[in-house]
């Protein structure tokens, strides 16, 4: 395959790509800068005009899509991510715009997305001979499920963008990329990039309002849904997607615990737990929300984190450690939980940052025994810990952090949770199987079980003697 000669992307305007080609509707929307609390560039807000003829296109290009040899699918996600990096300043400052994550954070998430993209594409899903004598062979194999829509919050828009794109993909399904209303703009950046890299009708995105999702999940030609942002959604997408048997994988929301052994060094494992635990101004799945401190040492690991918080740069400067809150609603919910702490008479420690006058800024907070933000609370046995920590309906990711690293993994087993890591937390991998147990999901993404989740089953049984 060529590398086709393609302008450089002009992030001024915004179109919905369908069947090969950019398209606006009648009527546009558009997102808010949360860090200037100003409008946005307009946005299509698609019709179910517009879901079916990007439907009806994928469903025609499919079986030319999945006939298409694996390396092919491969060299066009590689040529595709090279795009990307090419692109890479422009895209990280729109995200900045339309997400509010500070410009070095934006240029890691761009990073990121290459990775995922190219990474997902180097791996192979190949045929598994189960069985085999003189006779017979039995062989597993994995085929395309057909149209599928990828459904994306706005925490993380581009890499869990492509944390969908690139294994729809390379197992031979269509995709369509619906981001979340509040940041629409790279993900429909990301579908006009992919055009000169892919037949008409394989890569597609519609941005809209709160009615396009449901338009996209009960469509009865999409075969599959990869959803991720909150619980209480994904069980509508669910609910929907059962009518017609479509498959679903859902990426829900997280209550993750770290729990701090009486062991660790507090000088290194206090301030890299705070920042685990405010990245992306807390607004992300898998960031620390519960921290378990042995009672031994309690008020020392307190008072570091503490002292280390102090010192965050909350602010639009591009080496700013928080940005805003990504939108209003978010907004004044945090807000209405750090006026709860206050008002139950609990201890608040926060941020000494100066705040910026406009924009979803709030400062980083650390309360204690219990409350909404980041609670700090204490432990004395690990039977004790280990029920606490459990005793939650999440189960996407949690932390054991000590010296005594056996120990820390035997503890770590012992936890339900899609992802545990010992001292560290937030480390995700384009290779490795991410998934929720309990509420916090089914299925998984990424690694080569993510991919099968992209396929059907087929069980293929060869008799070798002559019918
Ligand atoms: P959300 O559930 O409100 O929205 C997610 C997406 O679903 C958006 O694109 C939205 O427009 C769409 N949507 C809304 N209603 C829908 C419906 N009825 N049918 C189909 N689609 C619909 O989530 P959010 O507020 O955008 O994101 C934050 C949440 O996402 C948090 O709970 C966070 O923990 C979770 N999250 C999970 C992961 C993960 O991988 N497990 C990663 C990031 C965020």
């Amino acid at each position: 395959m060529t590398t086709p000669i393609v302008p450089p992307l002009d992030f001024s305007s915004f179109y919905n790509v369908i069947n090969g080609e950019l398209t606006t509707t009648a009527t546009t929307r558009h997102g808010i800068n949360p860090a200037t609390e100003g409008p946005n560039p307009e946005v299509p807000a698609s019709t179910p005009t517009d879901v079916e003829a990007a439907v009806s296109a994928a469903k025609s290009v499919f079986p030319q899509w999945a006939a298409t040899p694996w390396d092919e699918r491969r060299a066009a996600i590689k040529k595709y991510a090279e795009a990307l990096e090419r692109e890479q300043e422009g895209f990280a400052r729109l995200l900045v715009h339309e997400q509010g994550k500070p410009l070095q954070f934006a240029r890691k998430e761009i990073i990121d997305s290459v990775r995922w993209l190219r990474e997902i594409a180097d791996l192979n899903l190949v045929e598994e001979v189960i069985r085999e004598d003189e006779e017979s062979q039995t062989i597993v194999r994995y085929t395309p499920i057909g149209v599928t829509v990828g459904i994306v919050p706005w925490n993380y828009p581009v890499v869990l963008a492509c944390g969908k794109i690139a294994p729809a993909l390379i197992t031979g399904n269509p995709i369509i990329i619906k981001p979340s209303p509040f940041t629409p703009y790279c993900a429909l950046k990301l579908a006009e990039l992919a055009q000169p890299y892919f037949p008409p009708g394989v890569f597609q995105a519609l941005s809209g309002d709160d009615n396009l999702g449901p338009w996209l999940t009960a469509h009865p030609e999409v075969g599959k849904i990869s959803f991720t942002g909150s619980t209480e959604t994904g069980k509508k997408v669910m609910d929907s997607a059962s009518r017609r048997l479509a498959r679903v994988t859902l990426e829900l929301g997280g209550n993750d615990a770290a729990i701090i052994c009486p062991d660790v060094d507090i000088e290194t494992a206090a301030p890299t737990v705070a920042t685990l635990a405010f990245l992306n101004s807390g607004q992300i799945c898998i960031a620390v929300k519960r921290v378990y401190v042995h009672e031994s040492i309690y008020n020392q690991f307190r008072d570091k984190v503490i002292e280390y918080i102090r010192t965050f740069k909350v602010n639009t400067d591009d080496d700013a450690f928080m940005g805003p809150l990504q939108n209003k609603m978010q907004f004044e919910r945090v807000n209405d939980l750090v006026h709860d702490i206050g008002s139950q008479g609990y201890l608040a420690a926060t941020g000494e940052s100066e705040m910026p006058k406009t924009g979803y800024f709030i400062k980083p907070t650390i309360e204690e025994p219990f409350g909404p933000v980041v609670p700090l609370l204490s432990w004395s046995s690990e039977d004790e810990v280990i029920r606490r920590v459990n005793d939650t309906k999440m189960g996407l990711g949690a932390s054991v952090w000590s010296r005594d690293i056996d120990r820390a993994a035997e503890l770590a087993r012992r936890i339900e949770a899609g992802s545990v890591w010992i001292n560290k937390h937030v480390a995700i991998d384009p290779h490795v199987p991410f998934a929720g147990h309990k509420g916090s999901g089914i299925g998984c993404e990424w690694g080569i079980e993510g991919l099968k989740t992209f396929c059907n089953v087929q069980a293929l049984f060869l008799q070798k003697s002559k019918a």
